[in-house]
């Protein structure tokens, strides 16, 4: 999406072809669940980041300060947070995190009509209530160490049929600072929505040390155009890459779309009377790409390896053995993950200046 460039602290990636690049971040709580901060500060921690959606998720089952802040309407905190967004680009959508023993553990239902009706007894009760209202439903944080103290996934035959029956759609392979290959792995065997989120309780700023240069995790979402519905549907098909300490994870089909959107050749020509070919690349992204040389090629300039900084460009001096009109790189993107300890190889076409 395109910010006005004043705030450099703006998550900023490129659309790809035919998709608009959405900033979400799915999953957040506020003083109407157990989190420390008012609706309106998630609001402009938002804004300020240049998100594009956020869900407000707040427990259905676990308010610290309802006896302070009693609110029988339990829409009321996304209410609020809509409110406070209304004049800006920032699209509020609503959800709830049912919050229960694994299994099936928590999960966060969002695009939700009522928060209100999800509070039943049977957790299956309230999936099978959401997915009436439509809800994409996403399984948080499934290797959380507080209820798998080795941080695996304690996959269950209760979440398998869940997944066959459209109660569980995506996963959080991503959530707050951590990460999980399991549950990567899982998304990929079950072709499970990718996501990451903050889950923010407490200060995005203090939580992610924006001052330092921190980031909030994210889930780039690939959609037609900048709607609920379209959202809704992006996220069902699977396409997303989730944004995570400074690193890309996500299924190849839009991860290295992505990889290809952020990088451009700005220039490319033969220095004098050589066969040499001067290139410099561009990135155009928040993302900081570590390239590996897989191409038959070696360069003149530097190692194998290749870094290409944020919104900024790196030069490559490739020895071509004889002078070409146009030829091909390839790059192990190490920065990125398309599986568990599987980085993309992308392929960049040069032609040099004649
Ligand atoms: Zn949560």
């Amino acid at each position: 999406m395109a910010h006005d460039g004043n705030n450099n602290r703006a998550i900023e990636f490129p659309d790809l072809p035919g998709y608009k690049t959405l900033v979400c971040d799915l999953h957040m709580h506020t003083v109407f669940s157990d989190g420390s901060v008012w609706p309106n500060i998630r609001v402009m921690e938002a804004q300020k980041d240049g998100i594009d959606v956020i869900a407000i998720t707040e427990h259905i089952e676990y308010q610290s300060w309802i006896s302070d802040i009693p609110h029988p309407d339990r829409n009321r905190s996304f209410e609020l947070a809509t409110g406070f967004a209304k004049h800006s680009d920032l699209m509020v959508i609503n959800g709830s995190e049912i919050t229960r023993d694994m299994p099936p553990g928590h999960a966060n239902a969002i695009f939700i009509k009522d928060a209100n009706k999800l509070m039943v007894d049977d957790p299956i009760d309230a999936y099978l209530e959401a997915r009436k209202q439509d809800a994409f439903i996403f399984w948080n944080h499934p290797y959380w160490a507080s209820q798998s103290p080795d941080a695996s996934v304690p996959l269950d035959q209760l979440h398998l049929e869940m997944i066959k029956n459209g109660l569980l759609e995506g996963i959080e392979i991503v959530n707050d600072t951590t990460y999980s290959n399991e549950a990567f792995q899982l998304a990929l065997d079950h072709n499970l929505t990718i996501l990451g989120t903050s889950d923010i309780h407490n200060l995005i700023d203090w939580q992610y040390r924006i001052p330092s240069g921190g980031h909030r995790p994210v889930t780039l979402v690939f959609a037609r155009e900048k709607s609920q519905p379209s959202l809704k549907r992006a996220l069902r098909k699977g396409q997303t890459v989730v944004w995570f300490n400074k690193k890309l994870l996500g299924k190849s089909d839009f991860l290295i779309p992505l990889i290809n959107s952020s990088l451009s050749i700005r220039s490319a020509s033969y220095i004098h009377n050589s066969t040499i070919v001067h290139v410099v690349i561009a990135n155009n992204s928040d993302a900081p790409y570590i390239l590996r040389n897989q191409s038959v090629y070696d360069f003149y300039n530097t190692t194998d390896l290749v870094m290409v900084p944020p919104h900024g460009e790196t030069i490559i001096d490739v020895r071509t053995i004889d002078k070409k009109r146009k030829f091909e790189m390839q790059f192990e993107v190490l920065s990125s993950l398309s599986a568990p300890n599987t980085h993309p190889v992308i392929s960049i076409v040069v032609k040099p200046q004649q």
